[in-house]
């Protein structure tokens, strides 16, 4: 048997790959250095480019870009109107934005459990939380995957909901052949990054709703509008502009703006990439009884953002721990998403007890996230492959 890494072995690989990376060529650069010396840097008309280039790319009629996806997901949860009192249901396998967006409101996170296939929001657990207090559903599209959107739509049909789709993961994915972004009240979208495009910091509402639009565009500038039709004292004088309630400065600089455009020109690629690693990864586990695969539902046609290796501990003799320092080990490095949001401390001191979700639990005690992205060359994927089937043999019961 190879000695681990982590034992003393030699390594898998030399240098150390992580879990994702932004992917930035020539034609990203000029793009940016261009607007940098030209008349607008912020407001200015690559920041419309960039709105008019998401409503291409997602079918939606009408995008508002942002400074990052946690602006999104907070003006979203604004524009919803959600307040204290109200009930939010949302996924508890998320990065903490997805909840955090209802609290910046005084509005009550409830969590609804996971599919343990899909490791999406379970539209059935959805049902059961349902109470008077219920005002929307922040359903997220967790590793890139489409939730159960016709099922989830019903359900806010049935109780007058506004739903918010947290598609951070999902830029590119389409629902029946639909572009997510286009289908939910509200979609947001973040462009760190480890994100399939990036512009640094950056994120996206796309809404196809014209007041829920307006009221968007009013809360990413504090709130002021310079439209005549918005004002409680309207004038035609050029100068006049109005603060009509409390928003926010959330805006984007054009140079970001500049850079997304460039990225998002080179999505088809990004996404037949992912799609290859993808493939790669499931065909060399398919027949490991330790590992599940994460399974595709088929109206989801996924960009994948994140590629989950799900442990099936009872066939090891290691725990999550152990296996994930071994693969960090061999310098293929994974990361885990997510530990359950109502885990955090800030959750927990809220009252929210462990147990509330008993597959998202589970799941994420077993699972951890191995390296994709548009750059990693079929070696590379080879090597993470090389190294879990080594841990794997290793620690066989
Ligand atoms: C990245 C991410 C966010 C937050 O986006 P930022 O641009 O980092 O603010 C929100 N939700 C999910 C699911 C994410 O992955």
């Amino acid at each position: 048997m190879e000695e681990l890494a982590i034992f003393g072995g030699k390594p898998v690989r030399e240098k150390a790959i992580y879990y994702g990376r932004q992917c930035i060529e020539q034609d990203d650069v000029d793009a940016v250095v261009s607007t940098l010396t030209s008349d607008f840097i912020t407001c200015g008309p690559r920041v419309k480019d960039m709105e008019k280039q998401l409503c291409e790319v997602t079918g939606a009629k009408y995008a508002v870009a942002v400074c990052n996806g946690t602006a999104a997901l907070h003006l979203s949860a604004m524009a919803a109107g959600f307040g204290p009192g109200d009930e939010v249901i949302v996924s508890p396998i998320t990065f903490a934005a997805s909840a955090n967006c209802v609290r910046y409101c005084g509005a009550t996170p409830v969590f609804a459990d996971i599919d343990n296939e899909t490791y999406n929001i379970d539209p059935e657990c959805i049902r059961k939380l349902i109470t008077p207090k219920t005002k929307g559903i922040v359903a997220v599209d967790f590793t890139g995957q489409a939730v159960k959107l016709d099922e989830i739509r019903q359900i806010c049909k049935e109780h007058g909901l506004i739903l918010i789709e947290d598609a951070a993961h999902a830029m590119g994915t389409k629902y029946k052949g639909q572009p997510v972004g286009s289908i939910a009240d509200m979609t947001c979208f973040s462009f760190h990054p480890v994100k399939t495009v990036t512009c640094g910091e950056g994120g996206a509402i796309t809404t196809n709703d014209e007041e829920l639009y307006r009221h968007l565009m009013r809360l990413r500038t504090h709130g002021i509008t310079r439209d005549p039709s918005e004002m409680a004292h309207p004038t035609d004088a050029l100068w006049y502009n109005e603060q009509v309630e409390l928003g926010f400065n959330y805006r984007l600089t054009d140079f970001q703006a500049a850079l997304l455009c460039s990225q998002l020109k080179k999505l088809p690629k990004y996404t037949k990439r992912r799609k290859e690693i993808v493939k790669l990864y499931d065909e060399a586990f398919a027949d490991m009884p330790e590992i599940q695969v994460q399974k595709e539902i088929p109206e989801s046609d996924t960009t994948r953002h994140l590629y989950v290796l799900r442990l099936h501990l009872e066939k090891l003799s290691c725990t999550r721990r152990q296996f994930f320092d071994a693969l960090y080990a061999e310098n293929t490095c994974p990361q885990v998403h997510y530990l359950p949001v109502y885990w955090h401390s800030y959750y927990e001191k809220l009252g929210y007890p462990k147990g509330l979700c008993p597959n998202a639990e589970a799941y994420y005690e077993s699972s951890m996230s191995i390296p994709i992205y548009y750059s990693l060359t079929d070696e590379d994927v080879n090597d993470v492959i090389r190294a879990v089937k080594k841990i794997v043999a290793y620690y066989r019961k």
